[in-house]
């Protein structure tokens, strides 16, 4: 369609989507170089020239799942960003509001959308009364927004709050520069009366209705997804649940009836908390794919935020074709956890730090190993509907020692007693290794011991003895954690050192080890066989185990070396 051409239609603008189909608008396009702007199909409606309201309809048949937002320091620096970002997403939203003066973005703006037709762009201005960036008043905000209109912006976001306080006449001069409108409203400290601000909204017959929470639980994004199940048939929707518990709106939401949702261009880019990179959500969420069908997958606990769990088994998933998504669960409370697994509901489980051992009264069975343990790290819902635990945490301790040398009679220190600690002492004692316990806290060793029919071993004895191997179950060495490392290179009189942890590869304890000429096994090797297994026990398919573990040392190493350079 040439610049300036529209079609429109003699009804009203209504919310919702069969019914809000509605064109408007009366003040004549701009002339060339205009924006080749949204046209919908005619009906049999008389075609003239103007500004129109394009057909919610045949927005969304152009946008896709995915709006990524622009930012940028000034008009230069956005456009050049714009430009790279529209190479992978034709759909993105221009945080105006980010520019010292958004007015002087405005005739780059124009040329942009003139020559990229292709594009579908909305421009926000959001005022820092209402948590953006811009210091303006309402009326300046709706002047850029005018303006980014005439210059092809396809849709325009304000704020139901700079709504509510601007005259009728004023929203009518706005919506006749021929962008849909979308009315938004953002609360940055919880989630709730949803309905309530979505009746607040309907009243300005906006084209699309956006509705952002903080969600301060899991279950806070049940109550977003629920919504959105509600009053999906009344309006376009985009229902969003901000924050790190959040997250999973951002991907279910869609789902359950929110028309797309918001990315960042760049890790470091976010314009709202909890907001993914468009990259991983396209490639290694694969949020295109997801359908009713889908089966949901996560890691649960506390953190997960670094967790590599949900890179590995997303491209995992798609290496194997399994129709499932993966996600990091962010939670404290493991009733908040199990409300969210019912409510999705979850197929599967990685259970991490807290919840490994309280998980375990929860389902319906476990296996031997996880009774034996009193942790779980594995849950899947099996074709009864019922929960179900396993270990797989055992066999990736046991099985890379095995492969390495016999542990029948092998001599092994452990270091630590908590999850990890049990699943290592009560695996090498069932394989028939002499297995010594360290822990800070030596009553917990002491416990554990008994336990597994293994022995403790004083701090001081440990420079005096001599093992097979030497195992670190404790969380020293992880980045950020402190001391760096518990032993000293005196006291490493072993043949083999395995450090359970796996970020960064390369932890003290394994450096130490190197240097002194001594064999080691990563963590990582252990988290790519215990995510193999559970891979296995949740889809019944053979793991990728090669490409799993690719992707994670990709991952480490590209972590490692962003932090050598920050
Ligand atoms: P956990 O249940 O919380 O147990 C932590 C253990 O480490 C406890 O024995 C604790 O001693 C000890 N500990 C914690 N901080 C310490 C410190 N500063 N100095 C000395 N000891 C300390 O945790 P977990 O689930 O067993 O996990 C422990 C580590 O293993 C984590 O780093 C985790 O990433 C790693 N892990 C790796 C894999 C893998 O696949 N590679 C799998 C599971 C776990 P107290 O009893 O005194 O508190």
């Amino acid at each position: 369609m040439k610049a300036g051409t529209a079609v429109a239609r003699a009804a009203p603008p209504r919310v919702g989507g069969p019914k809000s189909d509605g064109l408007k608008g009366s003040t004549p396009r701009p002339s060339t170089p205009g924006p080749q702007r949204i046209s919908a199909p005619t009906n049999g409606n008389p075609v003239r020239e103007g500004p129109a309201v394009a057909s919610t309809h045949f927005i969304r048949s152009r946008i896709g799942k995915i709006c990524v937002a622009i930012t940028g320091a000034n008009p230069a620096d956005m456009m050049h960003n714009a430009e790279e970002i529209v190479r992978e997403n034709h759909f993105v939203e221009f945080r105006l509001d980010y520019l010292p003066n958004p007015l002087a973005i405005i005739p780059k703006l124009k040329q942009f959308l003139y020559e990229r037709g292709e594009i579908t762009a909305i421009a926000t201005c959001r005022r820092a009364a209402t948590g953006g960036k811009f210091k303006g008043t309402i009326p300046a905000e709706l002047e850029i927004l005018e303006k980014a209109a005439q210059a092809g912006c396809h849709l325009i976001d304000i704020e139901l709050q700079t709504a509510e306080h601007t005259k009728p006449a004023q929203m009518k001069k706005l919506r006749s520069f021929g962008a849909a409108l979308i009315i938004s409203h953002h609360d940055y400290e919880a989630t709730k009366n949803l309905d309530a601000v979505f009746d607040r909204i309907l009243p300005f017959q906006p084209e699309f209705v956006k509705i952002v929470s903080t969600a301060k639980t899991l279950a806070d994004t049940v109550t977003m997804m629920r919504f959105l199940d509600r009053r999906r048939d009344e309006a376009n929707i985009i229902g969003i649940s901000m924050g790190e518990q959040g997250t999973i709106s951002r991907v279910l939401g869609l789902r359950a009836g929110s028309v797309f949702t918001f990315a960042a261009a760049h890790a470091g880019e976010e314009t709202g908390p909890g907001q993914i990179e468009a990259r991983t959500l396209r490639e290694t969420w694969r949020i295109d794919h997801i359908d009713a069908s889908t089966k949901v997958y996560g890691v649960a606990g506390n953190p997960v935020r670094h967790s590599l769990s949900p890179l590995m088994h997303n491209i995992a998933f798609r290496r194997e074709t399994v129709n499932g998504i993966f996600l990091p669960l962010q939670t404290t409370r493991l009733n908040d956890l199990l409300t969210l697994t019912r409510e999705v509901p979850l197929h599967g489980l990685a259970i991490t730090m807290p919840f490994k051992t309280d998980i375990i009264r929860h389902l319906a069975k476990t296996d031997v190993l996880s009774e034996k343990i009193g942790a779980c790290n594995t849950v899947v819902r099996a074709q009864d509907g019922k929960l179900y635990g396993f270990n797989t945490d055992v066999a990736a301790v046991v099985r890379p020692l095995e492969r390495r040398l016999p542990l029948r009679g092998a001599k092994v220190l452990v270091l630590g007693a908590g999850g990890a600690g049990r699943a290592a002492v009560f695996g090498l004692v069932e394989k028939g290794a002499e297995v010594f316990i360290w822990n800070r806290t030596a009553e917990t060793a002491k416990k554990l011991a008994r336990q597994a029919k293994a022995k403790t071993i004083r701090r001081e004895q440990i420079v005096k003895s001599n093992f097979d191997v030497i195992i670190n179950t404790t969380p020293v060495g992880m980045r950020g954690v402190k001391p760096a490392s518990l032993l000293e290179p005196k006291e490493l009189n072993t043949r083999l050192v395995f450090d359970l942890v796996y970020n960064p590869i390369d932890t003290p304890l394994i450096r130490m080890a190197r240097e002194k000429g001594l064999p080691v096994i990563t963590g990582v090797e252990m988290f790519v066989h215990q995510g193999a297994r559970q891979f296995e026990i949740w889809t019944g398919k053979p793991a990728p185990e090669e490409e799993m573990l690719r992707v994670v040392i990709h991952a480490l190493r590209q972590e490692s070396a962003k932090e050598r350079t920050s």
